[in-house]
């Protein structure tokens, strides 16, 4: 098909044109003595996006997933008791791989479209006298059902209970895109991946790792060896990788790190709720609603959109694919054939979303949703980003302003 695909699953996300200039590279030897000056950089600005000065960080050739594996297999051991929540198919799939690693799980389990309830981690903490809870497992943003919880409520119910638990967090669909702070949410183990806010191609498995969860390292006997935190610990001292590290990608996440940075944190989160607002105003000008039950659990990097009761989620995505070149997000588990997701997270603007938001209009009318006014969704979305713009002039902007030169247009 002519034209550009539009790529609005949540994840892999759109890899800018940077990034991949960076990563158009021929290989080169990973022992050589110039090669640690790229891992030695990354570090730092890696601990800057995970919000963390005292904790590290590592990258693993891997992905989201195996960072769970990770986490758990360098803190916990075999028969350990984890506490976790499900309410969507990832949080589904952490406790499926801490089952699957021989811990024992007890669920919180709740409705799909809700989000991490503090009080019942509370409760559950608070009646584990015996301190049997390892760690606490919670995702922080469910790509599944476009739910963020509240990770600051869950470090304060811990506290509150007064539990040594780790705190894990998946933050694969969050870091780099939704606000974010290890240190502050005393996060033990922030699990991240390349292909959602870092925009890159999947293959980079990325972690944060508090002081103390690299202290439970001593006592954790699950087995592990490609994901042992502690050749990564000897090998990254010098800027080295305990075995073959993924070159291109670690050219392209220097490039990413250095856009995110450049931007700014804070720019970036803003960046990601006007954009998410602009498409919830065309879901509610559809007359549709939102997996998330409240608004306090609206994702800034994905909607789960429900379709009405008698119209398959999956046709819907299916005709965007065939008839418009657009790739939205299924429906996951439960939610299969219920919903489906447009991802807004990563590189985007306000005009690649209004594609994103004109192809699920269209595409909806194909599958019978005649209800669906044609251009409403767009008209809604597009007057939200035209009046309610508090963008940033872009940074590039910024400092040719301090130079006197004239600025360009910003965004
Ligand atoms: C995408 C995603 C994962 C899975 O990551 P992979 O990189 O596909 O292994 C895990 N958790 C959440 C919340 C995700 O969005």
């Amino acid at each position: 098909m002519p034209g550009r695909n539009f790529l609005f699953v949540p994840g892999p996300t759109n890899v800018p044109d940077r990034v991949l200039n960076a990563m158009h590279r021929a290989m080169e030897d990973h022992r050589s003595p110039v090669f640690p000056k790229l891992p030695l950089s990354i570090f730092p600005d890696l601990k800057k996006v995970f919000r963390t000065t005292e904790g590290q960080p590592f990258v693993f050739a891997a992905t989201g997933t195996g960072m769970w594996e990770a986490a758990l297999v360098n803190t916990c051991s075999p028969g350990d008791k984890v506490l976790a929540t499900r309410y969507g198919q990832f949080s589904h799939l952490f406790i499926d791989c801490a089952q699957r690693l021989g811990l024992q799980v007890d669920i919180i389990d709740l409705p799909w479209g809700e989000g991490a309830s503090p009080e019942k981690i509370e409760e559950k903490l608070r009646a584990d006298t015996k301190h049997e809870y390892k760690g606490v497992l919670v995702v922080h943003n469910e790509t599944a059902t476009g739910v963020t919880s509240n990770i600051a409520a869950v470090r304060k119910a811990i506290d509150n209970a007064n539990h040594p638990a780790l705190l894990y967090v998946d933050g694969v669909s969050s870091v780099g895109s939704l606000e974010f702070r290890m240190d502050e949410w005393g996060v033990d183990l922030a699990i991240t991946g390349s292909q959602k806010g870092f925009m890159l191609p999947a293959g980079l498995g990325l972690i944060g790792v508090s002081q103390k969860a690299l202290a439970r390292r001593e006592s954790a006997k699950l087995p592990r060896v490609f994901f042992d935190f502690g050749d990564q610990i000897k090998a990254n001292a010098t800027g080295y990788f305990p075995y073959t590290p993924a070159l291109t990608l670690l050219y392209g996440l220097r490039e990413s790190l250095d856009m995110l940075l450049e931007e700014g944190l804070d720019n970036v989160y803003a960046r990601h709720h006007r954009l998410a607002e602009g498409v919830r105003a065309a879901i509610k000008a559809w007359g549709l609603s939102l997996c998330a039950k409240e608004p306090k659990w609206n994702s800034d990097t994905v909607s789960a959109i429900m379709t009405p009761a008698g119209v398959d989620g999956a046709q819907v995505i299916a005709t965007a694919f065939k008839k418009y070149n657009l790739a939205l997000g299924a429906g996951l588990g439960q939610m299969a054939g219920k919903l489906f997701r447009i991802g807004h997270l990563g590189d985007l603007n306000e005009l690649m979303l209004l594609g994103a938001i004109a192809g699920a209009e269209m595409s909806m009318r194909d599958v019978g949703m005649t209800q669906i006014v044609p251009g409403s969704g767009v008209g809604a979305a597009s007057e939200y980003w035209r009046g309610g713009s508090t963008a940033q002039p872009a940074p590039a902007a910024k400092s040719a302003e301090k130079r006197g030169e004239p600025a360009v247009a910003a965004r």
